[in-house]
């Protein structure tokens, strides 16, 4: 070997120092992601197990292996405690206490009671177990980001494999007593996958959380904070100035008489009624339908491969709904209406940018015929797309 045991035993201890250092570095950009808190403390447990494993590789004291198993269990129980909160988004403390426990309980007697080969076998064994559990955890949550929680997967088992290999060897040799620490191929190769397996955990980790902040960010970018309803953004881009099916319905909704409930009211209970509407909205919204937030007490609804008559009904239910709803501010029990205009499927397909100003037209017309109604645009005067591109 062109480096000793312990130079590469070194080498991890550092990389796993650096890799802490990285995901703590992350945690305090970002304090709400905890999980890196997890991962970072289950390292810190990790990084001074090693450097105490290779002080018993110098010398085989039992007060050494024991410091060694308590700081690894507790580690990679930690580290496995990190992947359930990934996937669960909740850390428990106690699950990880009594994984860590249990690990330890297995090794440190038998390596208290003299029998030191049965204890690595307990603690290659107990490793391995916490390993391929942490690897189960990325591999449940594979769908929010598959290409790194795959690769952590991978990663996970095979360095929990290589600890099944080491307990093998170990096992086969059938020495109960070493007197130092186990050197065998196995314990080579499991040093080798370990330092490839941290480089790469790490930079997938780190992928990872960058690929969570990117999906956030994009969400709170397609998102009304006040209802949680697809923004005016969303809605035009994910239809943008495309042409639309002809069973395709757009609804657009506005709340009567708003201004004077701000006035009445105030601005906080005129919120409230927004997301009282919004909830309705939502409520009644099949999958496949949009419902989106496109101005103050205005909304609009897409309903696709919509039957006739369907969306004027869809459009009453909900006028109905909101109608009978008691929205309760302070001690008074309030009542609100909406208007409606519909914009229903048609023989010839128009953009979504017509298909909103049609569904508009018939919003006004609904107000100025005393408002709590609904309006079909049908008998609107709608400009077809052909027609509007070869006028333009
Ligand atoms: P109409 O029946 O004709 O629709 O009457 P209206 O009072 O609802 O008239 P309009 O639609 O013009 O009024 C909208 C008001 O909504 C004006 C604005 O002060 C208020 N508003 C806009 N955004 C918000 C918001 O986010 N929260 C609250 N509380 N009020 C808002
Ligand atoms: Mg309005
Ligand atoms: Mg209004």
């Amino acid at each position: 070997m062109v480096l000793d045991y312990n130079s590469l035993l070194l080498a991890l201890g550092v990389s796993a120092a650096c890799l802490a250092v990285t995901l703590m570095g992350s945690w305090i950009v970002r304090r709400a992601e905890t999980v890196l808190l997890t991962a970072t403390v289950g390292l810190v447990f990790v990084v001074a197990g090693i450097f105490v494993y290779s002080a018993y590789v110098d010398t085989a004291e039992t007060s050494l292996g024991v410091a060694n198993f308590v700081l690894f269990h507790a580690g990679f129980a930690t580290i496995w405690g990190a992947g359930k909160q990934f996937l669960t988004g909740r850390l428990s403390i106690p699950a990880i206490v009594v994984r860590a426990l249990a690990a330890m309980i297995f090794s440190v007697v038998p390596m208290l009671s003299g029998y030191d080969g049965l204890a690595f076998i307990a603690d290659n064994i107990a490793i391995a177990l916490l390993l391929f559990a942490t690897a189960r955890q990325y591999w449940l949550a594979r769908a929010e980001a598959p290409a790194p929680l795959l690769g952590l997967t991978a990663l996970y088992t095979l360095t929990a494999i290589s600890f099944v290999l080491c307990a093998a060897v170990l096992i086969s040799d059938g020495k109960l007593v070493l007197g130092k620490a186990p050197s065998n191929w196995a314990e080579d190769l499991s040093l080798a996958v370990c330092i490839a397996g941290m480089t790469g955990i790490g930079a997938l980790s780190l992928a990872l959380h960058q690929w969570r902040l990117a999906a956030r960010h994009r969400l709170e970018a397609i998102t009304d904070p006040l209802t949680g309803l697809l923004n005016r953004r969303a809605l035009f881009e994910e239809y943008g100035t495309r042409p639309m099916g002809t069973t395709t319905a757009v609804i657009v909704f506005d709340i009567d008489h708003f201004k004077s409930v701000n006035d009445r009211f105030g601005h906080a209970a005129g919120d409230h009624v927004i997301k009282v509407f919004a909830d309705e909205l939502a409520a009644h919204c099949r999958p496949g339908d949009i419902a989106a937030r496109v101005g103050g007490e205005e909304f609009a609804l897409v309903l696709k491969e919509i039957m006739p008559g369907r969306a004027e009904l869809a459009a009453e239910h909900i006028r109905r709904a909101f109608e009978a709803r008691e929205i309760h501010i302070d001690d008074e029990v309030l009542k609100c209406t909406v208007s409606v205009g519909v914009a229903p499927g048609r023989s010839k397909p128009l953009d979504f940018d017509a298909m909103l100003s049609v569904a508009d037209k018939a919003l006004y017309v609904a107000k100025r015929a005393g408002r709590n109604r609904i309006e079909l645009a049908s008998h609107l005067q709608a400009v077809p797309l052909e027609a509007s591109r070869t006028a333009s």
